[in-house]
């Protein structure tokens, strides 16, 4: 059996160490600098990241040995695929693995945002009893656009259906028999924009979708709509949304994901309405260990020339 040898950096669930361990030297990392990962990538067969570490051509360049990467979670934004493609190196990820981690926070945003829950127990740790400023919207009723209708954007709807929300949905590639799975109505971009009361991101971060949701997706919204995001940074471009957010035009947003991550104390972050939490979609005990174990199986099956489940590059 061959030993090779593994970088991993951003961290991996030890579930998932252990499975590489039967055939593999791993060198363990919880975050490597762009310059350590260049001084060391020669050495090595596989490279495993999350979404921390940049994998970029310089990288690929030197990395002689490398044959694959894996993404031990779904976006592939961090990693240059069409360097990965010249240089002949496999890409693979663990999509189904947070599917269900993120489906849940986007759900915990949308009633945060709807009653302002994390604002009204702030002021609860203060002291303050400020029942009458805390006067929320049901989601019951209300429009929920979902923009991407992949296993999370479709995960979303099943959730919205149980709480009597209508839901609409724009995703230029899935079919028909998926969207009624879902429970969604299939709408153009302009019409999700007009009639939505919520709108939730569940798409990919790429040159089509970055700043998506700027200036003029704003003034196409209904006054008064809920924006969430648990997709990626830059599909919404956030001087925008904070103009919208102080002309009222949006009355709530919660993010997980910020164009520059840590975002620090910006005044998006710091704005009253808006609930910000540190991508943390992918953060369950669950999630991390199929994440993991799926990384791991994916990419000795990668080295051993074995049939690929999750190939991206
Ligand atoms: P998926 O590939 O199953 O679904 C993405 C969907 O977006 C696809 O159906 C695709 O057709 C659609 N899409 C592509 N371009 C579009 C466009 N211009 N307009 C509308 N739809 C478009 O992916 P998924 O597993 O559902 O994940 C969705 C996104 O969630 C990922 O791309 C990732 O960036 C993000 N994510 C975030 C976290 C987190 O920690 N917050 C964790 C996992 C994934």
């Amino acid at each position: 059996m061959p030993n090779y040898n593994i970088l991993i950096s951003d961290g991996l669930d030890e579930h998932g160490q252990s499975i590489l361990r039967t055939s593999a030297t791993l060198n363990y990392h919880e975050k490597l600098s762009a310059d350590d990962l260049l001084k060391v990538i020669a050495d090595y067969e596989a490279l495993i990241v999350r979404g921390q570490t940049r994998v970029t051509a310089a990288v690929m360049d030197v990395a002689g040995k490398l044959k694959v990467i894996g993404r031990a979670g779904v976006g592939v934004d961090n990693i240059d695929l069409e360097a990965a493609k010249t240089h002949n190196i496999t890409v693979v990820n663990a999509p189904s693995s947070t599917t269900v981690a993120v489906a849940e926070l986007a759900f915990g945003l949308l009633l945060a945002v709807a009653r302002e829950i994390p604002r009204a127990e702030a002021t609860m740790k203060q002291g303050q009893w400020l029942k009458k400023e805390f006067e929320g919207v049901e989601l019951s009723g209300k429009t929920l656009g979902i923009v991407g209708f992949g296993r999370i954007g479709m995960d979303v709807s099943k959730r919205a259906a149980a709480f009597g929300m209508n839901v609409i949905t724009y995703d230029p590639n899935v079919s028909e028999h998926e969207l009624e799975h879902g429970n969604a109505e299939p709408v153009s971009l302009q019409d999700l924009f007009a009639w939505s009361d919520f709108i939730s991101l569940h798409l990919p971060l790429n040159v089509q979708t970055r700043d998506l949701i700027g200036r003029q997706a704003f003034s196409q919204m209904k006054n008064g709509v809920r924006i969430i995001s648990t997709a990626r940074g830059g599909i919404i471009d956030e001087a925008a949304l904070l103009e919208a957010l102080n002309s009222g035009k949006v009355a709530g947003a919660a993010l997980d994901v910020f164009e520059k991550e840590p975002p620090g104390l910006t005044e998006l972050v710091a704005h009253p309405r808006v609930i910000a939490t540190p991508h943390i979609g992918a953060q369950t005990v669950e999630a991390q260990l199929r994440a993991a174990e799926d990384i791991a199986s994916e990419v000795l099956s990668a080295l051993q020339g074995k049939p690929l489940r999750w190939k991206v590059a």
